[in-house]
């Protein structure tokens, strides 16, 4: 079955899914987008994802293309039609296509596209290896709640972090905090056994999987704050994992030259990627 891509209304083979070389996204990345994960045939946190995407139109008042329900059935239909039971779901929404000028155009229809891709469930060995993560400056804007498609300094982090034969690229603020890795949210557990993370503000993205994770948390009864925390605590703490829809909870058991705990990941990690999967097919699955 070939690929097929959702385009401003059109269901297209997904090789030949085009928007125009004046759309807003392209010239200035004037555009939103969300990633939802697709596990077991069931929708992952649809709604808060949904949430966040409407907030994320509103902060750059950019039109909701459509309502949630027909969103809902074009996420549908597009997982139909790709026949994806495991994967993710990416929608992005720009402010559409006019001729270039940085003002909002005074006309404009938001640009809606879709795709969906097969991906395998996780890996269950990385609770066994965990992943290395590399610390870089954080040179982003200052709105970095939102979440827009200008990911140019996401990108040259990420690349340096493969570069450096690393996972993860932690960015680091002007005060010496992490504030997130470059796709994820960033965590730690201290070595009083404290788990932190930073707080949500205009200096992250208020992570689904992040807010997810802290419901598990305070039912699991762990000993949690929410603090910023510098890369050099990091490197001294007990454990370290990163979350994000597509990596869900994944342990961090290097942080520059500094090895985590004892190398390996750690009982909170792995705990509460055991919870998190549970919710992925319970409280946080729909249909
Ligand atoms: N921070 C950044 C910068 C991200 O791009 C992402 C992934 N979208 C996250 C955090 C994690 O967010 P979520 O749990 O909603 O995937």
């Amino acid at each position: 079955m070939g690929r097929i891509a959702y385009v401003n209304g059109r269901y297209v083979p997904h090789d030949r899914a085009q928007v125009h070389i004046e759309d807003r996204g392209y010239q200035f990345a004037d555009g939103v987008y969300e990633v939802i994960a697709v596990h077991k045939g069931m929708l992952v946190d649809a709604d808060p994802h949904l949430d966040r995407l409407d907030r994320s139109l509103r902060e750059l008042r950019i039109d909701q293309p459509m309502s949630r329900r027909a969103l809902m059935a074009v996420i549908r239909e597009l997982l139909r039609r790709n026949g994806i039971r495991q994967g993710i779901v990416y929608m992005q929404v720009t402010r559409g296509v006019a001729r270039r000028d940085h003002p909002f155009p005074k006309v404009s229809v938001p640009a809606l596209v879709m795709t969906a891709s097969r991906k395998p469930p996780p890996d269950l060995s990385v609770l066994e290896t965990g992943k290395k993560a590399v610390t870089v400056p954080d040179i982003r804007w200052g709105r970095c709640d939102i979440k827009t498609v200008g990911l140019l300094p996401n990108v040259l982090a990420k690349q340096h972090a493969r570069t450096s034969g690393a996972y993860e690229a932690w960015m680091v603020d002007a005060q010496g905090n992490v504030t997130e890795g470059s796709s994820t949210n960033a965590w730690i557990v201290t070595r009083e056994g404290q788990l932190v993370t930073r707080p949500t503000g205009n200096e992250i993205l208020s992570g689904i999987t992040r807010a997810s994770v802290m419901d598990l948390v305070k039912r699991e009864g762990i000993d949690f704050v929410e603090r910023p925390f510098t890369a050099e605590e990091a490197k001294q703490a007990r454990e370290a994992f990163i979350t994000s829809a597509t990596s869900y909870v994944l342990p961090i058991v290097q942080i520059d030259d500094a090895v985590i705990g004892n190398g390996k990941p750690g009982t909170i990690a792995r705990t509460l990627l055991q919870a998190y999967l549970a919710h992925m097919e319970g409280a946080g699955a729909s249909r």
